[in-house]
């Protein structure tokens, strides 16, 4: 085990909210009552040479991570069988992970905002505006939505109708079914599949993967994303704990993730460690044979032994990142007159930015969406609605909310103002 902390002493990591300890304790009445039956797996890579890494999850759910000395791969054994899986994700995934069993409108936006940084990801190696795009496994379809707003015709397939209906109300074309039901079902081929966050949830890869070969369009690009375990200095509060959950039934880091595509007919196109990856459909895929091992396992020890030194850095780093961003602004607003830019948004990241920046005076007002703030001030700054006044220049004062807000006021430049956007 890589620490005391790992055995399986009924201490979750996470702090459970009620529905989730309920549904924690479901699961564990379901193991004890025979009802959840478990299955012993090999290696991917066929091997048996195995070292257990953690005997429970984050939310201290039984579940035993191994290692394959011979190749690297961190994967579950043993793990629910396909029945007890399909029970699983039916009756107490989402309470768990979530705390709540059906979508919510905050849930699709977050989504929407993946969704978006997914197409920036693919910009260049997808075709622009046009081509059909699956997503499997989802969930309320928020992703597909800035697909299909560039022009992309896309479809969705998840097993968990609730969340469905979600998108279903935005206008998106989602069915309750599986990917191997939608082959059965269909003779279209799509230009692009997404996995995003679901290839680490598959219990048979080979499988999974011969459907989505088979729903691809000659040239076709699966795009994979999984958390990285090279990210977790990150993510997850450099804690391997806090990540491991009984779902995910394989970790990657970018070389296992190339390792088993390669296995099963699909050439590398591009990837990063967080990780998100590109493959495409190859007759002549090139199976890696290294032996990553040594090196996660080494990675794993350091971020054990080290955790709470990389917290601190961690939140440092994003306090000067932000520190930064700021000083840009600042340059950026010297060339404006005084009172003559607007920012948007009144929340807790204008507060700040109004108490770090210098050039406080080259702005006028500051622009809300909720009526119920107009006439209020903000840092001395009126607060006003979009229409009243048109400024030189807007700066969109959100990070997570970027996207959403410039899509929302995009149309104003070409009446010449300029919209200005901290985030890349
Ligand atoms: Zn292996």
């Amino acid at each position: 085990m890589l620490s005391e902390r790992f055995k399986n002493d009924n201490v979750a990591r996470l702090t459970l909210k009620e529905a989730q300890l309920a549904a924690r304790n479901e699961y564990l009445s379901q193991v004890a009552l025979g009802k959840y039956q478990f299955e012993s797996v090999l290696c991917e890579c066929g091997s048996n040479d195995l070292e257990i890494l953690a005997k429970k999850d984050r939310y201290a759910i039984p579940i035993t991570t191994q290692i394959c000395k011979s190749c690297g791969q961190v994967f579950s054994s043993p793990r629910l069988n396909q029945t007890s899986t399909s029970d699983f994700y039916a009756n107490l995934y989402r309470k768990l992970y979530v705390g709540a069993a059906a979508a919510d409108e905050q849930f699709f936006n977050r989504q929407v905002r993946h969704g978006n940084r997914i197409l920036r990801y693919l910009s260049d190696v997808i075709k622009p505006n046009r081509g059909s795009v699956l997503e499997i496994g989802c969930g309320a379809g928020g992703i597909l939505k800035p697909l299909e707003e560039a022009g992309y015709s896309c479809i969705g397939v998840d097993l968990g109708d609730t969340y469905l209906d979600m998108g279903r109300q935005f206008g998106l074309t989602l069915h309750c079914m599986s990917s191997q039901q939608l082959y059965e079902t269909t003779k279209e081929k799509f230009n692009l599949v997404i996995l995003s966050h679901v290839f680490e949830h598959f219990l048979d890869i080979e499988k999974e993967l011969n459907t989505i070969s088979s729903l691809l369009a000659k040239n076709g690009l699966l795009y994979i994303e999984v958390p990285g375990l090279f990210n977790l200095r990150n993510t997850y509060d450099s804690d391997f704990l806090k990540y491991l959950q009984n779902a995910h039934n394989y970790h990657f880091n970018l070389a296992l993730l190339k390792r088993v595509l390669g296995k099963y007919g699909f050439s590398f196109v591009k990837g990063n460690e967080n990780v998100q990856a590109v493959f495409k459909k190859s007759d002549n895929s090139v199976p890696c044979t290294d032996n990553q091992y040594p090196s996660i396992r080494a990675y794993l020890d350091d971020l054990e032994s080290n955790r709470e030194c990389y917290v601190k850095q961690q939140s440092e780093n994003a306090e000067l990142a932000i520190r930064q961003r700021f000083s840009e602004l600042d340059l950026t607003l010297s060339a404006f007159p005084d009172k003559s830019v607007s920012l948007y948004g009144t929340g807790l990241h204008t507060k700040q930015l109004l108490s770090y920046i210098t050039q406080a005076k080259k702005l006028k007002n500051i622009i809300s969406p909720d009526a119920a703030e107009h006439g209020n001030t903000m840092g001395n700054l009126p607060i006003i609605a979009l229409e009243e006044q048109i400024p030189k220049a807007i700066v969109i004062s959100s990070n997570s909310y970027q996207e959403t807000i410039f899509r929302r006021i995009n149309h104003l430049e070409s009446s010449g103002v300029e919209i200005i956007c901290l985030y890349k």
